[in-house]
């Protein structure tokens, strides 16, 4: 069959990237145009953080405006992907028999088509989202990604949409740039030192990295779709960081594409 496509997981940061032009959307844009192009996609977004493991299998998922307080335009942005109920049904068939419920409710949340706009703007290739079940432990979410593995066989892009230091606490909002924060830097160096090394361990154990890691990860919800890539990530294959950035201080950009 078709050749092994990567696996990505982007850093989406602030939804008005959504509708911006900067770095960060052109770079995305240039993953689209990059990478072979899927038959369809497979997305772990933080912002579908739920009690269970559920994937959506409606034909025609609604673009879902998760988010308060930003300008009208944005919440008058669709993203009008197909669905592709067979896939969701082969990755319930991967995933089996863990329970994995047929969702006909969610959609496309902005974790999902606030990148995907860039990465595939015709809005043409079909998505299918994966929640993450919020009850289990780290390890629980990088075996999910050996699960998902086969998939990229398939000709279907695994894509996680978080961040890899994402502490809105510290964020600066507003129109000014923001130095970043040492222990954010610090993080991610350390982060991309492991994921360079091919070193899953201690990233799927994140929480004995220390004070750095505590602070760029005050919850797991942006974190955890990165082990879902790095899971589905098979021996010898490259990693790369075609996006990088450090967003208002506390906001990783950085995505990681492996294969
Ligand atoms: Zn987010």
């Amino acid at each position: 069959m078709s050749r092994r496509l990567p696996a990505i997981f982007l850093g989406h940061g602030n939804p008005m990237n959504a509708l911006l032009r900067n770095s960060y959307t052109e770079a995305w844009l240039c993953i689209g145009e990059t990478i072979s192009r899927p038959k369809a996609v497979v997305a772990v977004s933080a912002h579908w953080f739920v009690p269970e493991v559920g994937v959506t299998v409606m034909a025609a998922p609604r673009t879902i405006h998760d988010f308060g307080g930003f300008p009208r335009e944005l919440y008058q942005v669709q993203y009008p992907a197909p669905g592709d109920p067979d896939l969701a049904r082969r990755v319930q068939g991967l995933l089996a028999p863990m329970p994995v419920r047929l969702d006909d409710d969610w959609g496309l949340d902005h974790g999902t088509w606030s990148v995907l706009r860039h990465v595939y703007p015709a809005a043409d290739v079909p998505v299918v989202q994966l929640s993450i079940d919020e009850t289990q432990p780290p390890a629980f979410h990088y075996e999910m990604g050996k699960r998902l593995a086969p998939l990229r066989d398939e000709g279907v892009l695994v894509v996680g949409s978080g961040n890899i230091v994402h502490n809105l606490h510290a964020y600066a909002w507003g129109r000014h740039a923001a130095d970043p924060f040492d222990w954010a830097v610090r993080f991610e160096q350390q982060a991309r030192a492991l994921l360079a090394a091919g070193e899953h361990a201690p990233l799927v154990d994140y929480d004995a990295l220390g004070r750095d890691a505590v602070l760029s990860i005050p919850t797991p919800d942006h974190y955890l779709p990165l082990l879902y890539v790095i899971g589905a990530q098979q021996p010898g294959e490259a990693v790369t960081f075609p996006v990088a950035g450090v967003d208002g201080g506390s906001v990783s950009m950085l995505a990681v594409q492996v294969g």
